[in-house]
């Protein structure tokens, strides 16, 4: 019950499951981020005080989607490559096209489980 297999010896996921479950469920899709990121500033709601939320939701990162602490955590966030990517990947073309093309011609992707790796 419980503990580790111990048949499985090499480690098959990257991520914590908190990771995992996190691009799977919490994270909003590449497009919305996208069209958030594309009005104009004044178009984006205040942030509203959420004591739910890390920080009262009051530290955001618009790119990830994601809520931090204090502004210090936020700021170090800025810095980190994952968020540098996801800025790039937004300021890029809209995401998905290559695969919406794909789909539209009927060429799916083909069903591999989840993604173990961020993109
Ligand atoms: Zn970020």
């Amino acid at each position: 019950m419980g503990g580790k297999c111990p048949h499985r010896s090499v480690k098959k996921r990257r991520y914590s499951h908190k990771t995992a479950r996190r691009t799977k469920f919490l994270v909003k899709g590449d497009d919305m981020v996208y069209n958030e990121l594309a009005k104009p500033e004044v178009e984006r709601p205040s942030l509203p005080v959420d004591e739910d939320l890390p920080g009262m939701g009051q530290y955001y990162c618009l790119h990830c989607d994601r809520y931090f602490a204090n502004v210090s955590v936020r700021d170090e966030h800025f810095k980190t490559k994952r968020h540098r990517k996801r800025v790039k990947q937004m300021l890029g073309p809209a995401p998905h096209t290559q695969l919406d093309a794909e789909l539209a011609a009927g060429m799916g992707m083909p069903d591999n489980g989840p993604k173990l790796m961020a993109m």
